[in-house]
């Protein structure tokens, strides 16, 4: 493959500006198979703010993942032609100036045939990408790691921020709610007619005490059965124990654990992934070691050995 990451026996791990796993940076995807781009926008956040700063931390953490994966099998820069685009200049001062910037970013590079490897930015960006992917792909399934359901429907009297990004897309047809699997669901809830609009849809939850009664390999048979033909994987940082990933707004303890969310991840080999993303993490409020941004980072690599099995 043209692109592979800088090696580390000639040029140091903390040497040179940081890119994805020390990958090129390069401004054309014509040519990728997967594109690497950073959405740094907060302006849907509720709580805690900071996600913008997250694609520049997670790279810098990024430096040293090492370039085969044990467990899934695979060496992905010597199958695909991987780089990093660097990021959508996403407005911060307008939700919709922002969702037209990422829709015809993650446009270009689709229409370019490069699968999108989204660095967020909160929650709200995923929709613009899926605006632009369905457009390309038709409706997608969808495979949602969080501790929050997102598919509420307004906030403050406005339809979009990082609360609704998926009753969104459902509603715009871009999203098809029985191949829809979310996992990872806890904390507090507004009352059960939150899961009102999931019975509609034929949306399939699986909180966390499920992931953790069932088990993983039962619960990534679930995600494989319902999440069939061109699928999109998004996964909020905030799906992980805060003990394990402070640095986000909105934490709710009690959540999977970072070897947890490896192994998931792991499981989602093989299905017809179309592109995905890393939300949510705000390097403002991460713990010593970054450790937030490091799990972020190596998530990506574990999502992007998915795309190449
Ligand atoms: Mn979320
Ligand atoms: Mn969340």
């Amino acid at each position: 493959m043209t692109h592979q990451p800088r090696e580390s026996f000639k040029s140091p791990r903390f040497a040179q500006p940081a890119t994805f796993m020390r990958l090129p940076h390069v401004t054309d995807p014509h040519g990728l198979d997967v594109a690497i781009v950073g959405v740094p926008f907060d302006g849907g956040t509720s709580y805690r703010p900071g996600a913008r700063m997250g694609p520049r931390e997670i790279r810098a953490q990024s430096s040293l993942i090492r370039s085969y994966n044990h467990f899934q099998k695979v060496a992905p820069f010597d199958r695909l032609n991987v780089a990093d685009v660097g990021d959508i200049d996403a407005p911060p001062v307008s939700i919709e100036k922002c969702y037209d910037a990422v829709e015809a970013g993650i446009g270009a590079i689709a229409g370019a045939g490069a699968r999108p490897l989204v660095v967020g930015g909160d929650h709200s960006i995923s929709l613009p990408v899926l605006r632009a992917l369905a457009r390309r792909h038709g409706p997608l399934a969808v495979v949602q790691f969080d501790a929050h359901i997102d598919t509420w429907d307004e906030y403050f009297g406005g339809k979009y921020f990082h609360g609704t990004p998926f009753r969104r897309a459902i509603e715009e047809g871009i999203v098809d709610g029985k191949r829809f699997i979310q996992v990872g669901i806890r904390g507090p809830m507004y009352g059960e007619s939150d899961f009102d609009f999931h019975r509609e849809h034929g949306i399939t939850m699986i909180d966390v005490d499920q992931v953790k009664d069932r088990g993983i390999a039962a619960l990534v048979e679930d995600i494989r059965r319902v999440a069939a033909g061109p699928a999109y994987v998004t996964f909020d940082i905030d799906a992980v124990d805060p003990a394990f990933a402070p640095g986000t707004g909105t934490p709710e303890v009690g959540g999977l654990t970072s070897h947890e969310a490896q192994r998931l991840v792991r499981g989602l080999g093989g299905l017809k992934l179309v592109g995905a993303d890393v939300v949510e993490v705000s390097p403002l409020y991460d713990g010593p070691g970054q450790i937030t941004s490091v799990l972020a980072a190596n998530l990506l690599f574990e999502l992007l050995c998915a795309m190449a099995v």
